[in-house]
C-alpha cells in the first residue's frame, strides 16, 4: 500500500501570530477585547472548558461579514516567520496538510489559501443578508475540548496516513497527542509551561519543525 503522511496545524498563535477571537473582539472595543482575551486564555491554558466560552465570546462579539474579512487578512500580514518556507517544502515532501481550528473557517480560509492549504476544519459562522452575525456552527467538533482529537482521527482515516504529526501551541491542540504519532508543541507566539513539558517535541523556531520529522526510509 502507498505510503501517506499528514501534518496538522493549529492556526492561532501556530501559523499566524494573531489569536483571531481576540482580533474580531478588538473591533468591537476594547473592554470587549479584555473580557475576550481573559476566556481565551483560560480555555487555552485548561483552566476552564472551551464549550463554556465559546457562544459567549460570540454573543460578546457578534463578528459581521466585514469584521472577518478585515481579520481574515490580518492572519496574512502576521504570517509566524518560516510558515511560507516550510508549508512548502513539506509540499514538495509529499505530506498532506491540514488545518484543524478551534477559530472560524471564514476567516481562516484566506491565510489557507494564501499557503495552498485546502484542508480547513473550523468553526463556519453565519450571517444575515445584511452581513450582521446569526450565529455558529454548534456541531463543529472544535467548539469543544476534545473536538481536535475527533477531527485529527476522521482525517488520519480520510487521508490513509500512517503517520500523523500535529503542530499547535494551545491545550487543545496537547489533547491530540494520544491520537498521533507525534505532537509538536510551538512556542514561538505564546510559549504555555503545560505544552512544552508535555509535548514530545517542542520548540519556539517554526523551521525547527521539519527537523523533528520522520525521515523517508
Ligand atoms: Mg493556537
Amino acid at each position: 500500500m502507498k505510503s501517506s503522511k499528514l501534518i496538522v496545524f493549529d492556526c492561532d498563535s501556530t501559523l499566524s501570530s494573531i489569536e483571531g477571537v481576540d482580533e474580531l473582539a478588538a473591533l468591537r472595543d476594547t473592554d470587549i477585547k479584555r473580557q475576550i482575551e481573559d476566556l481565551t486564555n483560560q480555555a487555552m491554558n485548561g483552566e476552564v472548558p472551551i464549550a463554556e466560552v465559546f457562544g459567549k465570546r460570540l454573543e460578546l462579539i457578534q463578528p459581521s461579514q466585514e469584521m472577518v474579512d478585515k481579520i481574515g487578512q490580518m492572519y496574512i500580514d502576521t504570517i509566524v516567520p518560516g510558515v511560507v518556507e516550510t508549508i512548502t517544502t513539506l509540499k514538495e515532501a509529499g505530506w498532506n496538510i491540514a488545518i484543524v481550528s478551534g477559530g472560524f473557517t471564514p476567516v481562516i480560509l484566506p491565510l489557507a489559501k494564501h499557503l495552498g492549504i485546502t484542508e480547513v476544519q473550523a468553526v463556519p459562522l453565519f450571517f444575515k443578508p445584511d452581513g450582521s452575525y446569526d450565529g455558529f456552527d454548534t456541531s463543529a467538533p472544535t467548539t469543544r475540548n476534545g473536538g481536535k482529537p475527533e477531527v485529527v482521527k476522521k482525517l488520519t482515516t480520510h487521508y490513509q496516513a500512517d503517520i500523523t504529526i500535529m503542530v499547535g501551541d494551545g491545550i487543545s491542540d496537547l489533547e491530540t497527542k494520544d491520537t498521533v504519532h507525534s505532537f509538536i508543541g510551538f512556542g514561538g507566539v505564546v510559549a504555555r509551561p503545560q505544552v512544552k513539558d508535555s509535548s514530545e517535541y517542542y520548540t519556539e523556531k517554526f523551521s525547527e519543525i521539519i527537523n523533528f520529522l520522520p525521515k523517508p526510509a
